[in-house]
């Protein structure tokens, strides 16, 4: 409980996604939810309480009374509002006619503000060919683009070809300075170059969201798809199983090196019905992103800037792992090793062991007694 630092806070459903998930309420749920302001209040003197901050998700209502009680209160707050609601220094959501949508922005923040801070793009795969148009566009108005693929469950072998060419179109733009801006600061691509540990969601780890009717969930997307997975009444909150939340029980995503990606809960338990086991898709669609990235560090324009992103010869870590496939014991561990271990070929034994017991103080210990076990 120590760990949940942040919440989001659903002002009014349906209303924003900050993320791939759908804020949409499937056909048993209620037409609309407000959270009412007493409540809203509760929240914050518990965040003033315990130092958490807080992501507003904005719904169609007016969200003066709860911008001016946060902003009282002194809480860390971020808001997120939709294409029709900006307000200064709001995360923005975009819909899909960023032309038509820069324009509204603009117009109705104050004269001085030529960038939002920060952008977030839902894609979904039907608008694939036009990524790099989009992004290209997104560029000039936003400081930081998040883009999140929705319907990944959905992607098919076309669709990953196109995911691949457009991010390959986009990273060459960036690397031959080719958008006209400064910097681009974009999740999927430019991430991964200045990440050095796993940049991953941690629902449920270390933040939780409240409803408007105070329930709680692991995200936003637990409380749209189902409203009855509730983990209890804010603000007192029961995980069951917990544990599996966390990188510790997912020992693939933990030697991955694809740092941008976001290890979502929600589109697992959908797709493998477990919380610590990914999809393919969204393996693949990582190691698409990380191969791309790659090709932003190399280029002349970024030379010596940012750490190499050393190749791998897989795009899905699971399909390195056919559970054994046949291979006996120590032909698996040399198999798995030698491809997730690929970024780290470089490194001499020395430097592998002083990593390795930043990881575990006893690994050292651990391997002694395995080597000892196996001269016996
Ligand atoms: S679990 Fe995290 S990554 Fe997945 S939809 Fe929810 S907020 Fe997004």
């Amino acid at each position: 409980m120590d760990n949940i630092t942040s919440f989001n806070i659903i002002l009014s459903a349906p209303g924003v996604s900050h993320c791939s998930y759908e804020p949409l309420f499937g056909a048993t749920a209620p037409s609309r939810l407000v959270m009412p302001i007493p409540f809203f209040k509760e929240i914050l003197d518990y965040a003033v309480k315990r130092g958490c901050h807080l992501n507003l998700l904005a719904g169609e209502e007016p969200l003066d009374e709860y911008l001016t009680l946060a902003r009282e209160s002194g809480v860390s707050c971020l808001l997120v509002v939709g294409p029709r609601h900006v307000l200064p220094g709001a995360t923005v959501v975009a819909g899909s006619k960023i032309e038509v949508e820069r324009e509204h922005w603009f117009h109705s923040c104050p004269p001085d503000q030529e960038r939002i801070p920060h952008l977030i793009v839902r894609f979904r795969p039907s608008q694939l060919d036009s990524l790099t148009e989009f992004l290209s566009q997104a560029v000039q108005c936003a400081g930081r683009i998040s883009l999140f693929m929705t319907d990944l469950s959905s992607f098919t072998g076309e669709d990953f070809i196109k995911y691949k060419e457009q991010l390959h179109r986009f990273s060459l733009l960036v690397a031959t300075n080719a958008l006209g801006v400064p910097s681009v600061e974009c999740n999927i691509l430019t991430d991964r170059l200045v990440l050095t540990n796993p940049n991953h969601c941690d629902s449920g780890v270390t933040h939780l969201t409240v409803a408007p009717s105070g329930d709680m969930y692991l995200c936003p997307g637990f409380f749209y798809e189902n409203p009855g997975d509730s983990l209890g009444r804010f603000p007192e909150w029961d995980i069951i199983n917990s544990h599996l939340l966390s990188l510790a029980y997912a020992p693939l995503c933990a030697v991955c090196d694809a740092y941008q990606c976001r290890r979502c809960v929600l589109l697992n338990r959908k797709t493998t019905g477990e919380y610590n086991v990914p999809p393919r898709e969204a393996c693949v669609l990582a190691h698409l992103e990380r191969n791309a990235s790659a090709e932003i560090a190399a280029a002349d324009r970024f030379r010596g800037q940012f750490s190499p992103v050393i190749p791998v010869d897989y795009l899905d870590p699971f399909q390195i792992t056919p559970e054994g496939g046949g291979m006996g014991s120590d032909e698996f561990i040399e198999h798995v090793v030698q491809l997730l271990g690929a970024p780290l070929a470089h490194l001499d034994a020395f430097e592998i062991l002083k990593l390795a017991y930043r990881v575990d103080p006893m690994i050292i210990h651990k391997i002694k007694n395995l080597r000892d076990d196996f001269h016996d």
